[in-house]
């Protein structure tokens, strides 16, 4: 027996059907190894969609963001249909590290000097309210998701920066942090990392597919659906309806969760020039348990560019600890496309590991998408008439698609937001005149 991330019992291996897999899993498709410890929490399934029918929101893509749109527009009375073209909480969302987090990939002070210090603070209150939401909903649901808070360390790479202005920069960030209202504060050493670092006070970790089983048991029924293996086609005009697996669902307002942007119509923005905004990176990960319970529950970024990441679970049975481990990010279709050289991909990782906790033993390996945009905020908002889109989340997709889902809720709702303008689809580049 292992432990495995936060109170997960010990599961049977198995490899992830095809087609769950993003491109980049595809490629380690013959890699035996490959394997998100979080898929093995099953999760209901839902029937394809065989017939046309009428909702008041259709919302394509059931990762986070989309099953949580859909349960929260259902508690408010509304009926919809969450539709995937694979199987719910299997992409991105069940290939996450899952931290929950306000600390964004871009610093503080790079998205201060960016967008000014209203902008900066907003995206950052902004994760700290979709914490605050996942705290709440999975009380409400009841999910038994080893949902817990631990504290956040940003820290000075183990290699890379010269030390000493990096020590600078870091004191500086967490004085503005906290100046911008949020609980920081500038350490010499960060634990297990060794290196001086900022403490960011009440993020969180949990188990994904845990907290998202009983908002997908609550969606589905009374006038709402789940689908799975539905593949969206296209939207029709006047009246407006989405099709899906040859068949028309007519509805008043359409939610696309895709997480890879896909735009059901061009709108304030085409499809091309929205596409044009966004990279998506490869990340490489790595479970490992380690003897003992010498490092306290926390999550790790370094501040090189890729960033190395990490997260510590002590689950409650057992005597050792789960490292989850990642980074070596690159460029999708950049990425080694030969067995050997992937393989040589999670050693690296597997190295900069070891170097930090050199009696790690690795016993999970798995990788996944990141989508990044050109100035380091998401896109959520309304694209086109009736039309809400949310991506663009770098490495912090968990919050920033619970605060979609928040929008997207009500915006649909005719309710006023604070954040609709900070994240809307067709701003321009800060640079930009
Ligand atoms: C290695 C790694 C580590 C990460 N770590 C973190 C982390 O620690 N914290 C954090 O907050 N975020 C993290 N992220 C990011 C986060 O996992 C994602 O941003 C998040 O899961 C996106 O959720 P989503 O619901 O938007 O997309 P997804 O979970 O990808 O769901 C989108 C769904 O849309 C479906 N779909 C696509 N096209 C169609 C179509 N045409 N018709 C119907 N369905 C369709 C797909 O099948 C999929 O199920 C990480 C990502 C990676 C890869």
């Amino acid at each position: 027996m292992r432990p495995s991330p936060g109170e997960l019992h010990e599961h049977t291996r198995h490899r992830i059907p095809i087609e769950w897999r993003t491109p980049a899993q595809r490629l380690l498709s013959d890699f035996p190894a490959t394997h998100a410890p979080w898929l093995d929490h099953p999760l209901p399934r839902f029937p394809a969609l065989e017939h046309d029918l009428a909702v008041d929101v259709v919302i394509v893509g059931a990762g986070l963001t989309g099953i949580t749109t859909a349960y929260l527009l259902k508690q408010e009375g509304v009926r919809v249909a969450l539709l995937d073209r694979a199987r719910v909480a299997a992409a991105d969302t069940g290939h996450s590290t899952a931290h929950l987090t306000y600390v964004t990939d871009d610093r503080i002070s790079e998205l201060v000097a960016r967008f000014g210090r209203e902008c900066a603070q907003a995206f950052w209150e902004g994760g700290r309210a979709a914490i605050d939401e996942i705290e709440r909903l999975a009380a409400r649901t009841g999910a038994q998701c080893d949902l817990r808070r631990v504290p956040g360390f940003l820290h000075a790479p183990r290699n890379g920066r010269s030390h000493g202005r990096e020590l600078e920069r870091l004191e500086r960030d967490a004085d503005l942090a906290r100046d911008l209202g949020f609980d920081t504060r500038f350490i010499r050493e960060v634990p297990m990392m060794g290196r001086a670092g900022v403490r960011f006070a009440d993020q969180a970790r949990f188990h994904p597919r845990k907290y998202l089983e009983p908002l997908l048991r609550a969606i589905d029924g009374d006038g709402s659906f789940v689908f799975e293996h539905t593949t969206f086609e296209g939207v029709n005009e006047l009246p407006v309806s989405v099709r899906a697996n040859g068949h028309n669902i007519r509805c008043d307002y359409i939610v696309i969760a895709t997480h890879n942007p896909l735009m059901a119509r061009d709108g304030v923005v085409s499809a091309a020039a929205f596409r044009s905004r966004f990279s998506l990176y490869t990340s490489y990960v790595l479970g490992a348990d380690i003897p003992g319970k010498r490092t306290p529950e926390a999550l790790f970024w370094d501040t090189n560019d890729p960033y190395d990441y990490a997260r510590v679970d002590s689950p409650a049975a057992g005597d050792s600890q789960y490292v989850i481990f990642g980074g070596n990010d690159v460029k999708s279709g950049q990425e080694p496309r030969e067995m050997p050289e992937s393989r040589e991909a999670f050693a690296i990782v597997e190295a900069r590991l070891k170097d930090i906790v050199p009696d790690a033993t690795v016993v999970d390996r798995w990788l996944g998408e990141v989508v990044v945009t050109d100035d380091g905020l998401p896109f959520i908002g309304e694209n086109a008439h009736r039309e809400f889109i949310a991506t663009g989340f770098c490495g912090n997709g968990f919050t920033l698609g619970t605060l979609s889902a928040m929008l997207a809720r009500d915006r649909y709702l005719g309710r006023d937001n604070a954040w609709f303008e900070h994240f809307r689809v067709d701003r321009r580049l800060p640079f930009a005149p």
